[in-house]
């Protein structure tokens, strides 16, 4: 079994002809509301792989919680966890998109994410989950007891990149950054790195296990201890959408180590299904099920 504990939040999209500048007002073409957060997005991903994924986190007592419910079992997540929170409303991404070029902005409020707290993580769900999957966008300290309770195997998205507590890093058994953010977490400059550079920041962190995801370029394996560290090539796909695609990557992962795959095993399956899930638009518009994900890897 595989349980998220998380951020839920409503992605409220606007296309623009061209994104605002401080201080200016400019007039959105339309307005689409998507599922969203990086938990619930990963706990999506997990859920249409396969069985067994509960989500643990908080939205408001508002229609923007109601859908977020709604998706979450939809897309096979137990949210019996998922409490509504008085006087909070449910996490909200605002996000003008640039028509044509794809660039955007982003301004998260986190709402009732905030309220996540150690309280909530000290449940059956966190400390019998084969793999349980933390990230950052809800309070470092709840974050901290969830992976002090885990039972099973600790998995850590570091993002959105932070400082992150003492000891923390020491209670994670596979850290899952995209480059970006291995490099903010290592203290390093910025820059264009060889794998073997990337591997060897991933190696000073002192986290047993390390996936750096490289888009499209794939993903690369730090196992634990001296083993040497493997790239594994992304799928080729026609991409038309990347976003949460590592959030997609993530889910999958874990629903392979669940499954008894090794690292590098679960991690050629993530791929796979990671490039599946940018054939379509948004975080969850294309998220691939399990047969998706095995036609490809037997292709
Ligand atoms: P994030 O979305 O967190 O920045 P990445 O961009 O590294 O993460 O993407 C996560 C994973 O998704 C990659 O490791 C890769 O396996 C897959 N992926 C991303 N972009 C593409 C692409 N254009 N083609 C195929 N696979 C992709």
């Amino acid at each position: 079994s595989v349980t998220v504990v998380g951020s839920v939040n409503e992605d409220v999209l606007v296309a623009v002809d061209r994104l605002p500048g401080r201080g200016e007002t400019v007039v959105g073409r339309s307005v689409t509301r998507a599922p969203g957060g990086k938990g619930a997005n990963q706990a999506a991903a997990a859920g249409l792989l396969g069985p067994g994924v509960h989500m643990v986190g908080r939205v408001g007592e508002d229609a923007a919680g109601d859908r977020q419910l709604a998706a979450l079992a939809g897309s096979r997540v137990n949210v019996s966890r998922v409490h509504r929170t008085p006087g909070l409303p449910t996490g909200t991404a605002t996000i003008p998109v640039e028509e044509g070029s794809g660039e955007n902005l982003i301004v998260v409020a986190p709402g009732a994410n905030e309220a996540l707290s150690p309280a909530d993580v000290d449940v059956e769900p966190v400390h019998r989950a084969d793999v349980l999957l933390l990230q950052l966008e809800v309070p470092l300290e709840t974050v901290q007891a969830a992976a002090t309770a885990a039972g099973g195997t600790v998995v850590l998205t570091p993002a959105p990149p932070r400082a992150l507590p003492d000891g923390l890093l020491s209670r994670v058994d596979v850290l899952v950054p995209n480059e970006h953010e291995l490099v903010q977490l290592a203290g390093a400059a910025p820059g264009d790195r060889t794998p073997a550079e990337l591997a060897a920041l991933a190696r000073g962190l002192g986290v047993r296990a390390v996936v750096v995801t490289l888009g499209a370029r794939g993903a690369l394996v730090v196992p634990s201890g001296d083993g040497p560290a493997l790239l594994q090539e992304a799928l080729a796909v026609d991409a038309v959408d990347t976003t949460g695609a590592g959030d997609c990557f993530t889910g999958a992962l874990a629903q392979g180590l669940a499954g008894g795959a090794d690292l590098a095993g679960a991690v050629r399956y993530a791929v796979a299904a990671a490039a599946l899930s940018t054939t379509g638009p948004g975080a969850r518009g294309a998220l691939p099920g399990d047969d998706d994900v095995r036609a490809v890897l037997d292709r």
